[in-house]
């Protein structure tokens, strides 16, 4: 979507001063903070959209910028990262709770709303494990429970994750009284704006280790080896990003762990090829075959199938096995698995084989005559596509 031109963002004209500015952000904020406007997607958008535009309009630079390259001037540099715009986590670590602490309409955004102090996980989050997973054709079709050895950082066996040598060692932090946020309000011109950040003195854990834990040197979390069950449901594909929820590395002095992403890879299998559900079998029929009809073995995802090959098969025939292909990720049903005929053509002939060739080669019915249902190119297309 095309972005806005920010003085249409915010309602101004191009000369406005910062004071008209800062009443048109005030008002547009009020009305489309999320306080208000509790899970509308729209007024979240027109809120970031406003506080961008604010953001860049009221920085003299930027919108000497803006002026004059437009938006494809504030890529780099301008505030906020490229493409995405701000997220509500921006909007409010840079202005807090802009309207007020715990009096105004507004109150509730930082402090209530989820239940206070407690919800705040303590300690430094661990980072995420990115891993890859190459899977059979056969484990994507079934799902699969892999158990994969990672090397990740651990919660510390000895202190518990503490850091602390033993529990005698450990204080509530003086700087956050436990809390492992500090709280400031400072005044802004929209208010009393306040900002809730990570102590600065205890990382968010809460307390203060006098005496370190000799076995993680205070970090609460030693570097180890695990291994991880995974489950991979059936469907994925290639390119895929799972992800599992605290399985990640340990967090910092009993901090919440990471994420553990899992990248899908599929590895080639040996006949069949995949176009998303549906598998695909190149069958190779010689021209007797093809002529007199037969019946042949194909591989499937879970075992061989006889299949008829009707006399007067053309070469780029496709036959169709219902569900036998893949699974939708979610979702019902299966793919089809498609057969798709070619004629083999040899190429070295013995004399012989070369002679009864030379005979059939005028003979009326070798000659090519398109006859209705014989389907060209396009029409088998047609066919495979649906
Ligand atoms: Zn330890
Ligand atoms: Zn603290």
């Amino acid at each position: 979507m095309a972005k806005r031109d920010y003085y249409d963002v915010l309602g101004v004209d191009k000369g406005a001063d910062e004071n008209t500015l800062k009443k048109a952000y005030r008002k547009l904020a009020m009305k489309y903070h999320p306080d208000r406007n509790p899970g509308d997607a729209e007024a979240e958008e027109k809120f970031k959209e406003a506080a961008e535009a604010y953001d860049v309009l009221s920085d003299s630079e930027k919108r000497a910028r803006y002026d004059r390259f437009g938006h494809a001037g504030m890529g780099q540099g301008g505030g906020f990262s490229g493409a995405g715009g701000m997220t509500m986590e921006d909007i409010m670590s840079q202005f807090g709770d802009m309207f007020g602490d715990g009096g105004g309409p507004f109150g509730s955004f930082f402090g209530g709303s989820a239940g206070g102090a407690g919800r705040r996980p303590r300690g430094e989050r661990g980072s995420n494990l990115r891993i890859k997973v190459a899977l059979s054709l056969e484990e994507i079709a079934n799902g699969v429970t892999k158990r994969i050895k990672v090397k990740r950082q651990k919660t510390c066996e000895v202190c518990d994750g503490s850091g602390a040598k033993d529990a005698s060692n450990v204080s509530t932090c003086g700087t956050c009284g436990g809390a492992g946020v500090v709280r400031q309000v400072r005044s802004t011109f929209l208010g009393q704006m306040a900002t809730t950040t990570t102590c600065p003195t205890c990382s968010g854990a809460g307390t203060v280790v006098k005496a370190s834990c000799s076995n993680c040197k205070g970090e609460g979390r030693t570097y180890g080896e695990d291994t991880i069950e995974v489950k991979i449901p059936a469907g994925v594909e290639e390119g895929m990003q799972l992800s599992m929820r605290g399985k990640g590395n340990a967090g910092r002095r009993g901090g919440p762990a990471g994420d553990l992403l899992i990248n899908i890879q599929e590895k080639p299998h040996e006949t069949l090829q995949r176009d998303g559900q549906k598998l695909i079998f190149d069958l190779y029929l010689n021209f007797a075959d093809a002529a007199l009809g037969t019946s042949v073995e194909v591989p499937t995802i879970d075992g061989r199938v006889k299949i008829k090959v009707p006399a007067g098969t053309q070469s780029g025939k496709i036959f169709r096995l219902r569900g036998k292909g893949l699974p939708a990720l979610q979702g019902h049903g299966k793919g089809d698995q498609l057969i798709h005929v070619n004629l083999w053509t040899p190429k070295n002939l013995t004399k012989e084989e070369t002679a009864l060739l030379e005979k059939m080669r005028d003979m009326e019915n070798f000659k090519p005559k398109l006859e209705k249902g014989d389907k060209g190119f396009f029409e088998r297309m047609k066919e495979y596509f649906s």
